[in-house]
């Protein structure tokens, strides 16, 4: 068994500092402090709450389980995960002022996008008349930056704790969290960002839908002869759902290299499990029919279930849901962290104080109805846009479908190439896939 188990596609990996890198103590907070938010988990979503409700003037602790990180080395290894970074998420870790701190040399825009289904769509974005349709950043890039605007920032501070129990309606205008230590954390609203098993969703008795998809993905970084032009390319097909995401070469003029997400059905996702990853690497230049050349394998091969979730609410009182913890989606769209984000920017608009006096209540019932109204659209549509999609090229589909699955297919493809034609509708697609 040659692939890694990746765990959660967003998990840090970083080592243990020393002591002195935050501006606030990392240490256990004393009895029965208080603050105006309490964000809990330091994934790139919370990271991205504190800093957000910091900015916007409210008093964050940041509960995380684990220390930060130490700072990034000058040109420290390749995070297999990556994320394909939209326009509106690139807007809020500039207006957080993270963009600027990322490595920049590691990041690499894609102007273009070709999905193939026996024909070939293209997204452009010249012809959207944006930047680029997205950034292709590794995880713990974002990550970094992050937590050097969380760390630099005096509202923020930071708590290396697991939440133990949350008593939400412990009086009206306050959350009680305790802490695993016994100590007690009290806030006028919690921000669950605490991952797809949320632990926090639990204690609030927030519900949720599960599908789980028969999927697995298996992410790696190849090597690749023919250079990607910065353009990103999808193949649906019977193998599941092939993506190669373009990433700069490790040196100018050197190899090109590019991150690559398949989406495999279960069985096929077995099969390539016991590839060693030069074998995995061939594998996927037969899969996209050589469109890149040879391929080399540059490291491991990383495995994900995947699933899709939706909360059954964003709310309990004085506690709403970000990220994860209130949905999951299949990464096709290389769409889940983006929609996290999105929940960020909604949930801090939401919040704002506009003029109100200072002690202004950011768990006000109406604020957290404000967000969970805004959120609403952006997470049912991403769901039901991924999951018919999945379901449209899942070859479990066409064989439920018996005599039907060759009318079923020629149907596909004729809608494919009704959109390859209808700019309009292409603009459309883009617009949703960009957020
Ligand atoms: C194969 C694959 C490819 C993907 N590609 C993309 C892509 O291209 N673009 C994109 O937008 N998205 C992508 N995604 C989705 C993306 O990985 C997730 O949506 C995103 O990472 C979620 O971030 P999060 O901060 O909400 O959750 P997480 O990153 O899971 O963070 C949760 C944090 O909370 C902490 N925590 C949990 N419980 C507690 C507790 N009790 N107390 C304190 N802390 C706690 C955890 O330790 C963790 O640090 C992909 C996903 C997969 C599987």
């Amino acid at each position: 068994m040659q692939v890694r188990e990746g765990g959660d596609y967003s998990k840090h990996r970083g080592e243990v500092p020393g002591p002195g890198l935050y501006n606030h103590a990392m240490s256990k907070p004393a009895k029965a402090q208080h603050c105006d938010v309490a964000v809990v988990g330091a994934g790139v979503v919370g990271l991205a709450a504190a800093a957000g409700l910091a900015l916007a003037g409210y008093h964050v602790t940041l509960i995380r389980r684990e220390p930060a990180p130490p700072p990034r080395a000058s040109d420290p290894p390749w995070d297999e995960r990556v994320y394909a970074v939209s326009p509106s998420s690139r807007g809020l870790l500039g207006a957080l002022g993270a963009w600027d701190l990322l490595d920049s040399a590691r990041a690499a825009p894609v102007y273009d996008m070709r999905v193939y289904s026996g024909s070939e769509l293209h997204f452009g974005a010249y012809e959207a008349g944006i930047e680029a349709l997205a950034w292709i950043i590794e995880q713990d890039n974002i990550a970094q930056a992050l937590e050097q605007v969380v760390s630099a920032s005096g509202s923020v501070t930071q708590v290396v704790a697991e939440v133990a129990a949350a008593d939400l309606t412990t009086d009206f205008c306050s959350a009680m969290l305790t802490l695993e230590s016994g100590e007690r954390l009290q806030a006028r609203l919690v921000v669950a960002a605490d991952g797809a098993d949320s632990p926090l969703r639990k204690m609030a008795g927030i519900g949720f839908e599960e599908q789980v998809y028969p999927q697995r993905a298996l992410v790696a970084h190849l090597g690749i002869e023919h250079a990607h032009r910065d353009c990103a390319y999808q193949w649906f097909g019977d193998h599941g759902i092939l993506a190669l995401l373009p990433l700069p070469s490790d040196e100018p003029g050197g190899q090109g290299r590019c991150s690559v997400v398949w989406s495999a059905p279960t069985e096929l996702a077995g099969a390539l499990a016991q590839a060693t990853p030069e074998e995995f690497a061939q594998r996927v230049q037969a899969a996209c029919g050589n469109a890149l050349g040879n391929m080399f394998a540059l490291g491991p091969v990383l495995g994900f279930p995947l699933r899709r979730r939706v909360a059954a609410s964003l709310l309990a009182p004085r506690l709403a849901l970000v990220g994860d913890a209130a949905h999951l989606v299949h990464p096709l769209a290389g769409q889940g962290l983006n929609l996290g984000l999105g929940d960020v920017t909604d949930l801090v608009a939401a919040l704002k104080r506009e003029g109100a006096p200072d002690g202004d209540d950011p768990g006000r019932r109406l604020r957290l109805l404000r967000y969970q109204r805004a959120r609403a659209l952006p997470i049912a549509a991403m769901g039901t846009t991924t999951g018919a999609l999945q379901q449209l090229f899942d070859p479990a589909t066409s064989a439920a479908l018996g005599s039907l699955a060759a009318a079923f297919i020629a149907t596909r493809e004729l809608g494919w190439r009704v959109l390859e034609r209808a700019p309009v509708l292409k603009r459309l697609l883009i617009g949703r896939a960009i957020g």
